[in-house]
């Protein structure tokens, strides 16, 4: 997380006051029979429970405080919690964990409230909550739904035992901006990996089941535009025609949808003008109606009190009404709705029937939860004790952590390394770093049980190998550093891993940069172990694209090793040492230069595209720069190499209501066994508006044994053909389109077919 402080003293006084006065062993009054569990039953007994509340109460529902577990936003004061609590006047708590301090609050209010009706507990559990996996962005690029599923499921697991049913995540942010420190939060640029991302987070996070104790209720955030933010400043406001909004950003979203997330959470950027929490085309045209989602939206933390100085309200009281009647649900801690709902409904300014749908669907996700048959389903000690770090967890997180790994280059086959391998040379100040492998948001991650990247090494190697370890630099400094105790054990070293990249709290929120390069004077340290000569390795820990044009000049091997969570170092030893041979593959493009930002392959052509590599002058260039990325979407090395050949059409044209079958042989043409992931791309030819030069639409990771082939077969829809034409209107039109199957959005062969009427 990004900053945990805890305020005992704070804490301390809010449980004394909870506690006065509570009188134990009273039942929820709004508990009910274990039988009522159909979606008929649980209306019947939602309706009966609103027609029961009094507006305060139901204004309760819409209100979430802050707890002091962890701080992610401003501290707003509220004297009256406990008070509160016991009134019904609080429907959430955020930021607060643990199942003994968790049962106490939860028994305040099911025993003393007026109805009971139990909290919603939320925390953000964005890539493990005691056992870190991978930032998203690295897992992202495993290309491994089944991995990401089960990292999730496995934070779930251990997130329901310390009392939080609810995760602020996935975060499904399409991001084209690597100087925007959310980039790592989320799977990338590409919206349609990003739609089977998000579906797989949200399975996972909630479960076959929403009413099992190891499922917790997901939230996709920041709905929408978010990653857009101008400059990649974050909370900088957004512009996205509504074309790109529905085709790039939204895809994720509507996908979370579909797969039921229980819950959304609004941005905190502008779109277009509108805050997102107030933009009515978002939520209530696009997310509840034309999708029709059922759950609720949870404003981001304090965003109703921003409209004030996004300039659109004068007053809190003015955010409420607009953040009400643009139907947001639940105000995160500004205490907008708390204070100034009662007001405006009886000043006839906010419906009635805005107050009662949103308790509705407040009450429906605590009910689909479980919670009022058992408001402390979540807050199991005895589980609590056994439930995290649980040793399959942490090899799950060895094997997520191995998959997320994505090899640059490896000139002349510097990697593997032998683990006979005499004098090892471990370099960098990321190196013996505990910390930093953690990245952003890392719930209750806890440094002391990170495995660094020097230990995975040492436990890897033969005994006969000596390890020399150096940190050369500091990450960030920028004076002068010595480097000769670095130098000194380059020169015994046979070969030199070097481990480099950018503090984990760069990255996440409010954690933009203008400047993407290594930080300090790395380079520096990278540049003088370079002069020795020794064949090097440079393993790059970081959580955005970072611009490394020298390295991929001039060093043999580079590997993006990202912040990879608990398991990082022996994560990192498996793929150093060829126990598991990288099939990693980026899903954001790495610029050669920031200026390039933002960056991103699916964009459109221009009418003077750039032809070959030559700089022509009245062309779509840079002067300075090359266009292209250094390393491409999709893009990442094996140890084995992989050719692609013979790709086939079933047939040379479809009509709208039929199927095309592509095929293509890929095969190991190396000497180890590897995995591929092999991705088709589509370009409309001709449209009634400009196309993406390309857009992925499928991928299919296969595993190969030396020598071997196997022919992979995509089948492509009129759907996957659609796109806002002209008018907005969702269709295709017949043509050429062009189809690309490839290891890489840069590397493709190519063939084409005709979309014919009929
Ligand atoms: C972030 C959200 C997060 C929330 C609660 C906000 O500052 O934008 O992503 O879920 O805080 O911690």
């Amino acid at each position: 997380m990004k900053k945990i402080s805890r305020h005992f003293a704070v804490y301390v006084t809010i449980i004394l006051l909870l506690f006065a006065g509570t009188v134990f062993g009273q039942k929820s009054k709004a508990s009910f029979s274990k039988k009522a569990q159909t979606s008929s039953e649980m209306n019947v007994f939602i309706e009966k429970l609103i027609s029961k509340m009094t507006l305060e109460e139901k204004i309760g529902q819409m209100n979430q405080i802050a707890g002091d577990d962890a701080v992610t936003g401003p501290v707003n004061p509220s004297s009256s919690k406990g008070e509160d609590l016991r009134k019904g006047y609080i429907g959430s708590i955020l930021n607060m964990d643990g199942a003994a301090k968790t049962r106490q609050l939860q028994k305040i209010v099911v025993e003393e409230s007026r109805l009971g009706i139990p909290l919603i507990i939320g925390f953000d559990v964005i890539h493990g909550y005691k056992t870190i996996f991978p930032i998203p962005l690295a897992e992202a690029a495993s290309w491994d739904l089944d991995i990401i599923q089960r990292s999730a499921r496995i934070a779930a697991t251990e997130a329901s035992a310390v009392g939080i049913c609810w995760t602020f995540a996935p975060m499904v942010d399409i991001a084209r901006d690597a100087r925007w420190g959310r980039i790592a939060e989320g799977a990338g640029e590409d919206p349609f990996y990003g739609a089977k991302v998000a579906k797989a987070r949200v399975q996972g996070f909630q479960g076959n089941d929403l009413r099992s104790n190891t499922s917790i209720a997901a939230c996709a955030k920041h709905f929408a535009g978010y990653g857009a933010a101008e400059g990649g400043l974050d909370y900088n406001s957004s512009d996205i025609p509504e074309r790109t909004l529905r085709e790039f950003y939204l895809p994720p979203f509507k996908a979370a949808a579909e797969a039921k997330a229980a819950t959304f959470m609004n941005a905190f950027n502008n779109l277009n003008g509108i805050p997102a929490t107030i933009n009515e085309l978002l939520v209530k045209q696009i997310l509840k109606n034309e999708w029709n989602f059922k759950g609720f939206i949870v404003s981001d933390y304090n965003s109703i009190a921003e409209l004030i100085a996004h300039g659109v309200a004068a007053n809190k009281k003015d955010a409420a009404e607009l953040a009400a009647n643009a139907k947001c649900d639940m105000d995160m801690d500004s205490h907008s709705y708390r204070n100034e709902l009662v007001n405006l409904v009886k000043e006839g300014k906010v419906s009635m029937a805005i107050i009662n749908e949103a308790v509705k669907r407040i009450l429906t996700v605590k009910y689909e939860l479980g919670l009022f048959e058992n408001p402390y389903k979540y807050c199991d000690e005895t589980r609590e004790k056994t439930a995290l770090l649980k040793p399959e967890s942490i090899a799950a997180a060895r094997d997520g952590a191995k998959r997320s790994i994505v090899l640059l280059k490896n000139e002349n086959q510097v990697l593997p390394l032998n683990k006979q391998i005499k004098n090892l040379a471990v370099i960098g100040p990321l190196a013996d770093n505990r910390k930093e492998m953690l990245g952003c948001w890392f719930a209750k991650g806890d440094a002391k049980n990170v495995v660094t990247v020097l230990q995975g090494i040492k436990s890897a190697v033969s005994q006969n190998t000596t390890v020399y370890y150096a940190k050369g630099c500091e990450i960030n400094a920028k004076k002068d550093e010595n480097f000769s105790e670095a130098l000194e054990i380059a020169s015994k070293a046979d070969a030199v891993v070097m481990v480099v990249g950018e503090p984990g709290e760069w990255t996440g929120e409010a954690h933009s940069l203008t400047d993407i390069g290594l930080p300090g004077n790395q380079l520096e340290l990278i540049k003088a172990i370079h002069k020795t000569g020794k064949p090097m390795i440079v393993l790059l820990a970081n959580g955005r694209p970072l611009t490394i044009e020298w390295l991929a000049n001039n060093v043999p091997a580079i590997v993006e090793t990202w912040f990879l969570g608990t398991e990082a170092g022996n994560a990192i030893a498996d793929v150093l040492f060829g126990d598991y041979n990288p099939s990693g593959k980026l899903t954001v493009s790495f610029p050669y230069n920031v200026g390039q930002e933002p960056l991103y392959y699916n964009h459109q052509n221009s009418g003077r595209p750039k032809k070959g590599d030559q700089l022509d002058i009245y062309r779509i260039n840079y002067m300075d720069s090359p266009t292209e990325a250094l390393y491409p979407f999709g893009f990442g090395l094996s140890y084995t190499s992989f050719n692609y050949s013979n790709i086939k059409l079933d047939k040379p044209q479809m009509s709208m209501n039929d199927k095309i079958r592509v095929s293509v042989n890929i095969t190991n043409t190396g000497k180890v066994a590897g995995e591929e992931v092999v991705q088709l791309y589509l370009h409309d030819v001709v449209a009634t508006v400009s196309r993406p030069v390309k857009e992925l639409k499928g991928f299919k990771k296969i595993s190969l044994q030396p020598g071997e082939m196997k022919e992979v077969n995509f089948d492509i829809s009129v759907e996957d053909l659609k796109y806002y034409n002209h008018k907005m209107k969702w269709s295709t039109d017949p043509g050429e389109f062009q189809l690309f199957i490839g290891g890489n959005s840069r590397d493709l062969l190519q063939t084409s077919f005709m979309l014919t009427e009929k």
